[in-house]
């Protein structure tokens, strides 16, 4: 097996991108969707000659040791790469939480860290049954569907978060909440979708105050980024 791991990039510090620990990002390279809102397509493909050496990255993370407690690995798609399980267990050996992003795009790999990690932000592109309508691929809901299911059935903490493409329209965002809600999810996190200039695209539900207070009866949290 290739136990080689490509890095696309690392923020070293950051109070956001693990709930209530200071944290660094590693993000990599490699996911075997295609979001029409991605916002790394560079990240999308492996390119070996761009990967930063993962000896530097822990090099950097134990002169951060004193002011970092958790360790979040994002992309790309942190799932698509088969040295997945040797990153996190140099990271749990310095210490650190671990935190996944991951959209669930690769099942077996989810199965085999789930028990090595300590948190999870679990991205929802849509229905699961109109998933290729964001991720251009077929069975992409299926897959994404059966993954979400094996954290629900875990004991990892997990939120839910879904960018509000204008595909997702408020009916079928209703159908998504009483879905999710009904697999036993309790935490979501509502993200903006960011055109290509960058800058946020409002959806309406963002303007519709009972309809956010409906949703947030279904969860426990419920909560706009
Ligand atoms: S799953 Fe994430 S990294 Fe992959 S294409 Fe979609 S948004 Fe980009």
């Amino acid at each position: 097996m290739d136990n080689t791991l490509f890095v696309g990039g690392i923020v070293p510090m950051t109070t956001v991108d693990y709930p209530d620990h200071i944290s660094a990002v590693i993000f990599l390279q490699g996911c075997p969707w295609r979001c029409v809102y991605c916002h790394n397509p560079h990240l999308q493909s492996i390119l070996p000659t761009e990967s930063l050496p993962w000896e530097d990255i822990l090099e950097l993370l134990k002169e951060r040791i004193c002011f970092i407690e958790a360790v979040v690995l994002s992309g790309g798609e942190p799932l698509a790469q088969n040295a997945l399980p040797m990153a996190i267990a140099d990271l749990k050996r310095m210490g650190y939480l671990i935190g996944l992003h991951t959209a669930g795009s690769v099942p077996s790999m989810l199965a085999r860290v789930i028990p090595l990690v300590n948190w999870i932000g679990f991205d929802v592109k849509h229905l699961f049954s109109e998933y290729h309508l964001i991720t251009g691929v077929k069975n992409s809901g299926e897959i994404a569907r059966k993954s979400l299911e094996m954290v629900i059935s875990s004991n990892v903490d997990f939120e839910v978060r879904i960018t509000l493409h204008s595909s997702l329209e408020t009916p079928l965002l209703m159908d998504l909440f009483r879905e999710l809600a009904d697999m036993g999810v309790k935490i979501i996190a509502l993200q903006k979708c960011r055109d290509k200039n960058e800058f946020a695209v409002e959806h309406p539900i963002f303007s519709d105050r009972l309809v956010l207070e409906d949703v947030s009866k279904y969860f426990d949290n419920f909560y706009i980024r």
